[in-house]
């Protein structure tokens, strides 16, 4: 629980919500300025900013109740397809530093728009390649330690 984060006061029933799902780890309610109706954020309980600090545990149980949900959502608000999106850091839009998935629910030929689809120019994508591979040169992990 950190004090000035507006979703810990949530978890805590200091500030009202609707919620629609809670466990142990877990808290999951609608966001106040929906993207669509039925748009949901799913939270772990224990504090942490984004995908990069969220404890390996929190973020499982928090990805397993996002599969849990959105589905339900989806059907619940007769839509046809979900988005479930994260931002990191406020440079991706991050407004509430407190890890949440969104889930959106969709419908056909709806009118919100998601990242324009941009271009490479020549010879760029291998030089991006190149500066993602170097990063990940000391990260050797079978997937069985992914989890
Ligand atoms: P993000 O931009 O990814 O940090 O998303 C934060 C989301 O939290 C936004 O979509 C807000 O509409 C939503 N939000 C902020 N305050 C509340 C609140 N008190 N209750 C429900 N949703 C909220
Ligand atoms: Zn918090």
């Amino acid at each position: 629980m950190i004090k000035d984060c507006i979703f810990c006061k949530i978890i805590k029933g200091d500030i009202p919500s609707e919620k629609i799902y809670e466990d142990e780890h877990v808290y999951a309610f609608l966001d106040i300025n929906p993207a669509a109706k039925g748009h949901t954020l799913v939270i772990p309980k224990n504090h942490s900013e984004n995908i990069t600090d969220i404890k390996k545990e929190d973020l499982k149980h928090t990805i397993f109740v996002v599969k849990k949900l959105a589905p339900k959502v989806m059907e619940a608000v007769s839509a046809d397809g979900f988005n479930i999106g994260m931002n990191n850091f406020p440079a991706s839009g991050q407004a509430v530093m407190h890890s949440h998935f969104h889930i959106i629910p969709r419908k056909k030929g709806d009118a919100i728009k998601l990242p324009v689809q941009g271009k490479y120019e020549k010879g760029e994508i291998e030089k991006v390649k190149k500066l993602i591979i170097q990063k990940l040169k000391n990260i050797k992990l079978t997937s069985s330690q992914l989890l």
